[in-house]
């Protein structure tokens, strides 16, 4: 018995060194052939924002093809939550796979289904029954909730505010703030949907009581209470830049839903899965939506998305209206309980809270010696920064879009992954993995001193 048998629980065992290497230029030319490849058959549709091919990834670590590493604090997005290939994930999707990796739920169920949704009622917000149909992606999931509340409620009216991002297919579209490039060209639209102002402290000043009455006017107005089926909130707006609302604002608005017969729905895609410090975000505004989505962070990678919601709400749907082929499926729905577990055995909730402390204090440092940097916010592991015209910071707050991609083009070139949003493009987004140690996130925070300092500004 000479093999070291490793006991720790709490400290992780990486497969890749958590630490960022640049070995080539950026791209390498690895990557440049792969792209060459890439561009003869992937439509420009389809665009990457570093084309840098990635053969491995772990932890906090991305790994590309000519053996340059990333330090990434994008996660694909929010996406893995709980690491790259972290390890329960990968055990409980590769065991899945030897059993079971399609039957169609709608033909013949499986356990893993029913566990998820079981563990999608116990910690989405709410002390009352649930039901759960899961689907494939998020955009997939709002079109569900959205199905569900017309049905529910008779009404056919869809509520979203400015600045929102609900996803690329056709009624997700019409929901969607931002025309280019989600929407430019890609025509006819879903009608019925009303877009309200939102709660944006940094630029409209409002209080949330304030903002909330400015919301609720404008629907009042434009389309009657009586018309709307749900209103669309992400509780932490992702692609409009990380917007935290003002505080009051979003109860006031289910407030207001609840008395009208809305369904209050919360796109959690982004802001879900432990990324605030909370299961989902909702809870930090003490939110009780009638229907929470979650997609993004759930599966640890692999594509799945859940509408959670009141049971009586729900079950409005027919037997045989909701579900599709691969809606649910076994091995990603395994990787998601996997997720759930590593949520408590990692203690993923602290983690998104020190990431918070860690990058604020980081970032306000910054913004004490950079005045292009507006405004620092955000909540856990979903911490953003705003860029603006220099000296404009408190007055006109212009839109600094420029120096966003110069420090993304940065960045990635000294292996620190970044990942812009803003309607303006004028925000720099932190959404890590929480698996991300505070020395990686110092070293990073150390590129983007230089980044800022390169722009003389
Ligand atoms: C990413 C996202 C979506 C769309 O999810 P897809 O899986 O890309 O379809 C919807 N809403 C929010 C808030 C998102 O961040």
């Amino acid at each position: 018995m000479t093999d070291t048998i490793d006991t720790s629980i709490a400290t992780p065992s990486y497969s890749v060194t958590q630490e960022r290497r640049i070995v080539t230029a950026i791209p390498g030319p690895k990557s440049e052939e792969l792209h060459r490849r890439r561009l003869a058959v992937v439509p420009r549709g389809v665009s990457s924002a570093l084309p840098v091919y990635i053969a491995k990834a772990n932890g906090a670590i991305l790994v590309d093809v000519d053996g340059n590493q990333f330090i990434d604090l994008g996660a694909g997005i929010g996406v893995t939550t709980v690491g790259h290939t972290e390890k329960a994930v990968v055990d409980a999707a590769a065991g899945q796979l030897q059993d079971v990796i399609h039957t169609l739920f709608t033909i013949t169920p499986y356990e893993e289904y029913v566990r998820v949704a079981e563990l999608l009622a116990e910690h989405t917000p709410g002390d009352f029954e649930k039901r759960t149909v899961l689907v494939n992606s998020g955009a997939e999931a709002v079109e569900n909730g959205v199905k569900i509340a017309r049905k529910h409620t008779g009404r056919n009216g869809v509520a979203v505010l400015e600045h929102a991002y609900h996803g690329r297919t056709n009624l997700t579209m019409a929901m969607n703030f931002k025309a280019a490039p989600y929407s430019t060209g890609f025509g006819p639209f879903a009608g019925d949907v009303y877009r309200a102002p939102n709660s944006y402290p940094y630029h409209d000043g409002l209080s949330g009581t304030e903002a909330a009455a400015r919301t609720i006017n404008y629907l009042e107005k434009t389309v009657g209470a009586a018309d709307l089926a749900c209103l669309v909130v992400e509780p932490i707006q992702g692609e409009g830049g990380f917007v935290v609302p003002a505080e009051g604002f979003l109860p006031a608005l289910q407030e207001w839903c609840t008395a009208q017969g809305i369904v209050f729905i919360a796109d959690e895609i982004q802001s879900g899965m432990a990324r605030t410090g909370a299961y989902f975000a909702s809870e930090h505004f003490g939110l009780v939506p009638d229907m929470v989505l979650s997609a993004k962070g759930i599966a640890g990678g692999l594509p799945l998305a859940g509408v959670t919601g009141r049971a009586e709400i729900m079950d409005a749907a027919q037997p045989g209206g909701l579900g599709g082929t691969f809606g649910g499926n076994p091995v990603a729905a395994a990787a998601a309980i996997a997720v759930f577990e590593q949520i408590e055995a990692g203690s993923l909730l602290a983690e998104a809270k020190r990431i918070e402390q860690t990058l604020y204090a980081g970032l306000l440092e910054l913004q004490a010696k950079y005045d292009i940097i507006g405004e620092v916010r955000g909540i856990g592991a979903m911490v953003a920064i705003e860029l603006v015209e220099p000296g404009t910071a408190s007055t006109t707050k212009t839109p600094n879009a420029e120096a966003v991609n110069a420090i993304v083009a940065f960045a990635a070139q000294r292996g620190v992954l970044v990942l812009t949003a803003g309607t303006y493009g004028n925000v720099l987004r932190f959404l890590p993995s929480l698996a991300v140690s505070d020395a990686l996130l110092a070293d990073a925070l150390s590129v983007l001193d230089e980044a800022f300092a390169s722009l003389g500004a």
